[in-house]
């Protein structure tokens, strides 16, 4: 292992950029051996070259430059989507109510039985099955 060591020393290694691009390969293979399209498996050698390239760098710069510009694009996407899985994780857990005196919706959670639900609002109360 000491000679990749010593190989990889002044290389850039594998970033967020690279990682994407090997993800982006694997996709690519997989979705053209699912389908068929022998296209696809080809296409995928194209990010995964670059990641290769990326990767096995000198110019640590240019590639952190890269990476940089790719996580300003890419956090916000992520983070919609972790606020859309935590969305749909709440809506698992909790059940929701309106209340019919203020319109209020209310945020129970699930799987309690009938329960008493009050109104934080207006302090209407009724019961519920959740
Ligand atoms: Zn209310």
């Amino acid at each position: 292992m000491e000679w990749f060591k010593k190989f990889m020393e002044d290389r850039t290694g594998v970033d967020h950029l690279s990682l994407a691009l090997l993800i982006v390969s694997i996709l690519l293979f997989l979705v053209g051996k699912l389908f068929g399209w022998e296209f696809f498996a080809w296409l995928a050698l194209v990010p995964l070259v670059l990641c290769y390239y990326r990767a096995l760098s000198k110019n640590k710069l240019k590639r952190h430059q890269e990476n940089i510009l790719f996580l300003k694009y890419w956090y916000p996407i992520q983070s919609k989507w972790i606020n859309q899985y935590r969305a749909f994780k709440a809506k698992r857990q909790y059940k929701y109510f309106k209340c019919k005196e203020c319109g209020q919706q209310l945020r129970v959670p699930r799987k309690k039985g009938k329960i008493e639900i009050t109104c934080p609002k207006c302090r209407h109360t009724f019961i519920k099955k959740t």
